[in-house]
């Protein structure tokens, strides 16, 4: 080896080089500068945040926050840039009581570390004219001076990313990073209502709130008027939490998770396991590949929550998380079954009207397996009223009473007036209003609670007259022997045949006389189809494949003496909005909506 060996290999960074680093973990794209700096405005107190984008050809160019929050001296202005110098704590103890956004003193350091930044700023009531301005680049101050300024905070970020070209290849399209900005002061907005925001890009408005302190304003400002009417308030309030906000009737799911947004002590955080605890607050209210839309809010004692685990906050660590999701499921729960949830059909705009859109069709995705065409007329047989109602008669079983709390807030009395096509019955409450029942979803909501009583119980079963022989290939068989006890429980009596076969010896009362063997095959194949989950248990799912199957189909006449005693069963259960899989069981029309309908008002 000739060449002399360098006399060390390891270097300490520089402060700046130490910066860029850090800056890939807080700052990965636009939208974390406009986080952090939309972030540090409330903390300042600002009443009003103005966020200013300029884009060119493909990219964010620039972002300008300004804020009439308390700003900084001089001397603040100047330390605000050095890595960990905050105001907000001093010691770790600190941490366990913060009630800011920031604390790491590090989002101003890093963000120059990686850009061009011009601050401008003046601390409220120091009586000057002139404020501060200092411009830092790549983290090196460039320039300080006096200028005149109002009070508050201005920061506006250049050239971002324009020394590490590595992240800058990272970035998106302009669309992607705007939406990204977008999401984020979405989530800012509402757990702010007290604030009025202002996202402008390239002159045009695209984002805007008053400072009402209401949150459903905010809502009705972000999402419009019509989402905001679908929401009833939840509050629950315990000695370790408060949970507040807002959740959508059923009426209104979406099938994705993008509309349930969550802030904990003010801070708009993602968690899997909040989004389940709100979902699971709708029990059977929503099919299971439907999810609500929903504003949440928690403020939880801050000893519970270590918000340090992740370098932009977004993610939290909770203590006590059994004890906090239970809190989340309740009260939502409790706020759905307080309020009426029966979907209204909405009154048409001047220029809406006729629109074509049934406005509460089955949710996409669905699947409906009756032949539902509506507008049929099946002739009522003589033989088929004998067996709806002998299926009637065999499925009327007592309901379990519900608690008292809520028997009066369900739903009213209703009179059938007739049917429809043998899937509607239509009916007449006494305030006057139509509601028009799927009759189908109706009796189904019906035997599931009927048969979802104390799991421990075994459900009454009878035998066939012939037992039915079913064939299965390995796999399914291998999967009916698994669900060999929980059928038992039941009411269905299978036995193993030999090889892959199984013998029915009876099924549960409430299935009716089933003699056709088709029928039980069907069911049978329902339960080894459908993908086992987490979610839902082995008996849960037996349970609403039997109220399904079991329930009168769509398409089978009523009479009005058997539609009435549907409703009035109805009205028993103990959520009567919603069949098993979340699909609506009754509409209403209110006098002053057929009204409009007809231009009466
Ligand atoms: P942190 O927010 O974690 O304290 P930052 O780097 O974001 O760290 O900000 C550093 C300090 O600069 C803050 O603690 C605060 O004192 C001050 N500061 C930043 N932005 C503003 C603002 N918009 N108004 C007033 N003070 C600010
Ligand atoms: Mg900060």
């Amino acid at each position: 080896m000739s060449e002399q060996e360098p006399a060390s290999r390891i270097r300490v960074l520089d402060p700046a080089t130490i910066n860029q680093i850090a800056a890939g973990e807080v700052i990965e794209r636009p939208a974390s500068v406009v986080k952090e700096l939309v972030e540090n405005a409330i903390d300042a107190g600002a009443g009003s945040v103005t966020i200013e984008l300029t884009s060119i050809r493909d990219s964010i160019a620039t972002i300008r926050v300004t804020d009439d929050g308390c700003g900084m001296s001089d001397a603040d202005a100047r330390l605000a840039f050095v890595p960990h110098a905050t105001s907000k704590i001093s010691t770790i103890s600190d941490l366990h009581r913060i009630h800011t956004l920031g604390f790491r003193g590090e989002a101003l350091a890093t963000i120059a570390a990686v850009s061009r930044v011009t601050l401008v700023t003046k601390s409220v009531g120091s009586g000057l004219v002139a404020g501060t301005r200092i411009v830092v680049e790549g983290g090196r101050v460039r320039e300080t001076s006096g200028t005149g300024c109002p009070d508050g905070t201005s920061i506006l970020v250049e050239d971002l990313f324009f020394n590490t070209p590595a992240r800058k290849k990272f970035q998106k399209s302009k669309n992607t990073e705007l939406a990204h900005i977008h999401d984020i002061c979405e989530g800012i907005c509402l757990s702010h209502p007290e604030i009025a925001f202002r996202l402008v890009h390239n002159g045009s408005e695209h984002l805007i709130t008053d400072s009402t302190g209401r949150p459903l304003d905010a809502i009705a400002r972000l999402y419009g008027s019509t989402v905001a009417a679908e929401l009833v308030p939840v509050e629950l309030i315990l000695p370790f939490i408060e949970v507040r906000g807002f959740v959508s009737r059923p009426s209104l799911s979406r099938k994705d998770r993008a509309r349930m947004l969550v802030s904990v002590n003010q801070r708009y955080i993602t968690s899997a396991g909040i989004n389940d605890a709100i979902k699971a607050g709708y029990g059977t209210l929503l099919p299971k590949d439907r999810f609500p839309v929903a504003f949440i809010s928690l403020i939880i004692d801050t000893g519970l929550v270590d918000v340090n685990v992740h370098p932009t906050k977004k993610q939290i660590r909770l203590s006590q998380e059994k004890e906090i999701f239970e809190a989340v499921r309740d009260a939502v729960r409790e706020a759905l079954f307080s309020h009426d949830l029966i979907p209204s059909i909405e009154v048409p705009g001047p220029v809406e009207r006729l629109a074509t859109d049934p406005p509460h069709a089955a949710p996409s995705g669905y699947p409906v397996s009756d032949n539902r065409q509506p507008g049929m007329v099946a002739e009522s047989t003589h033989a088929g009223t004998i067996t709806t109602d002998q299926r009637l008669r065999q499925t009327e079983l007592p309901l379990t009473p519900r608690p008292t709390a809520v028997i009066s807030s369900l739903l009213p009395r209703m009179e059938v007036i007739g049917e429809f096509g043998g899937i509607y019955i239509l009916a007449r409450t006494p305030d006057g209003e139509l509601l028009i029942i799927d009759q189908h979803a109706a009796h189904e909501r019906i035997l599931y609670e009927q048969v979802s009583g104390p799991s421990g119980a075994v459900r009454p079963s009878q035998e066939l007259i012939s037992p039915v022989v079913l064939h299965r290939t390995p796999k399914e068989a291998a999967i009916i022997r698994d669900l060999l006890p929980a059928l038992a429980k039941e009411g269905f009596v299978l036995e193993e045949f030999g090889g892959d076969s199984f013998l029915v010896r009876a099924v549960p009362v409430i299935l009716g006389r089933v003699e056709e063997s088709p029928v039980i095959d069907e069911i049978i194949s329902d339960l080894v189809s459908e993908e086992a989950s987490q979610a839902v248990s082995n008996r849960e799912r037996i349970v609403r494949i039997v109220a399904c199957r079991g329930a009168i189909k769509a398409g089978t006449v009523c009479s009005r003496e058997q539609c009435q005693r549907i409703v009035d069963q109805l009205r028993m259960t103990q959520n009567p909005f919603t069949c098993p899989h979340g699909r609506p069981t009754l509409i209403r029309f209110t006098r002053h909506e057929l009204d409009a309908r007809f231009l009466r008002v």
